[in-house]
């Protein structure tokens, strides 16, 4: 058999990239593969960063594969390079030190940077941001108990790093802009259950509170609000969102909108190029719009799906958004996109935070959140696949199966083997 002559490459070694990779070689794909990553490490998961391996709990460093892999699956990894420019018309790569890198398939998968806080005082030492591995262990090394911390943001990393602190014993305090934790993502029903979690865990909450400033010598020592409030600390973690990795292709003339657009099949506007995970604003046949999902499933499952379609497939991204998190001794799982929606329909008890949430618009269900509950992630996304109408009170009852729920309104339009297929695939459809 004759190796392939072509060149895939993949910038950016992180989920996504690895996935991407993982799936090609899967599918045979037998020419040459360089995945190119500014990071010193191999391809890494990001989400123990800010759990167990911040909290220095974890068995090492979270890797996506064994370092033998990139060997065994001759994968050139191109670790601490960064990409630099992208000339899309001649197939090439502009690498740091003026090096170039031609492809025949080019892969995005560039992930997302920390949107910075820029107000004086910004520049002081001890003011952090969470990305990356040695981020997360430049923290850890810092939750000390009894170490007063200032987390700004109460978003899924703010919040899950003010969990962390607390559990090493740190004093807590977190600013955030609007009324409740999370309020952004999950509305004022659910940011009131993550408000109630960090108060009983002993973090104090400062609300519709922003930074004017940080002060102290050479280290930062104060943060400023800008109604005037002093807060003593030792050192601040900023969670203010993320901001897509775009840089590189700016100039190469590809569709930027909210990151890279890409079609349902992830490729761009520009031939042989495609972008998956946090970079990449997908065309969703589900929503029928483009959305840009900043989860570790996104990027787990869009790997594959454009390693796929870059060797010459078909294949839609078509799953419905899932996403965790864990604070303190509370785990949530959310599945769907719900941006408005008529009313929160809860199965359990916030109290003992163990529940599901379904949030309804016009009777159907467009998001659901299982808290401490588990194992009902697949059944739900089957009833925001379905768009049928349902009776809430059977929603909220916690003896109406969730899966007899689709019974009881009638069967979507597809029949039970597509139906039972598509959720035992995980509910992409
Ligand atoms: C601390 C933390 C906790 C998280 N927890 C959760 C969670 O609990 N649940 C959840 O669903 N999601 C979570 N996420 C989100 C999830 O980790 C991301 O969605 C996922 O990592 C995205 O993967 P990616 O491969 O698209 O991008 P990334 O993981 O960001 O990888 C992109 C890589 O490309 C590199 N790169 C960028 N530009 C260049 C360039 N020009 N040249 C070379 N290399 C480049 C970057 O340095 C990076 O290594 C968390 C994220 C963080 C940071």
């Amino acid at each position: 058999m004759t190796a392939s002559p072509e060149t895939f490459v993949i910038v950016g070694a992180g989920l996504a990239g690895a996935k991407a990779a993982e799936t090609l070689r899967g599918e045979g794909f037998d020419g040459r593969l360089v995945m190119v990553g500014d990071e010193p490490e191999r391809p890494y998961e990001r989400p123990p960063l800010s759990k167990d391996f911040l909290r220095g709990e974890a068995d090492g460093k979270p890797y996506v594969h064994e370092t033998s892999f990139y060997d065994e699956n001759a994968i050139e990894l191109w670790s601490s390079t960064r990409v630099t420019g992208l000339d899309a018309g001649l197939q090439e790569l502009l690498l740091e030190g003026d090096r170039r890198l031609g492809y025949d398939r080019l892969l995005l998968a560039t992930g997302a940077v920390p949107r910075r806080l820029d107000v004086p005082g910004a520049e002081l030492d001890g003011i952090h941001y969470l990305r990356t591995v040695a981020d997360s262990e430049r923290i850890g090394a810092r939750l000390e108990a009894g170490k007063r911390l200032v987390v700004v943001g109460s978003g899924w990393i703010g919040a899950e790093i003010a969990a962390a602190a607390r559990q090493k014993g740190c004093e807590v305090t977190m600013l955030e802009m609007a009324s409740l934790p999370l309020e952004r993502v999950l509305g004022p029903e659910l940011g009131r259950v993550y408000l109630d979690l960090h108060r009983a865990n002993g973090v104090e909450f400062l609300p519709e509170t922003t930074v004017d400033r940080f002060e102290g010598e050479g280290a930062v020592r104060r943060v400023i609000t800008r109604d005037g409030a002093e807060i003593e600390t030792d050192f601040a973690v900023v969670g203010i969102g993320v901001a897509p990795r775009t840089g590189l292709v700016e100039t190469a003339g590809l569709r930027i909108d909210n990151g890279i657009v890409v079609d349902e099949h992830l490729r761009t506007s520009a031939a042989n190029v495609f972008a998956a995970g946090d970079v990449a604003n997908v065309r969703h046949p589900f929503y029928e719009q483009h959305l840009r999902v900043e989860h570790w499933d996104t990027a787990l499952h869009q790997g594959p799906v454009a390693a796929k379609n870059m060797l010459g497939g078909s294949v839609p991204y078509d799953r419905i958004p899932y996403f965790f998190s864990d604070q303190y001794d509370s785990g949530m799982e959310y599945s769907g996109h719900a941006t408005d929606w008529d009313e929160v329909v809860f199965r359990g008890d916030t109290d003992t935070r163990e529940f599901i949430a379904f949030w309804l618009k016009d009777g159907r269900v467009v998001a659901g959140m299982n808290m401490n509950v588990w194992d009902v992630s697949d059944p739900i996304r089957e009833l925001i696949g379905s768009r049928r109408q349902l009776d809430p009170d059977q929603l909220a009852d916690p003896d109406a199966p969730l899966d007899e729920l689709l019974k009881a309104a009638g069967r979507p339009d597809r029949d039970e083997h597509a139906l039972s297929a598509w959720a035992s695939e995980g509910g992409s459809f």
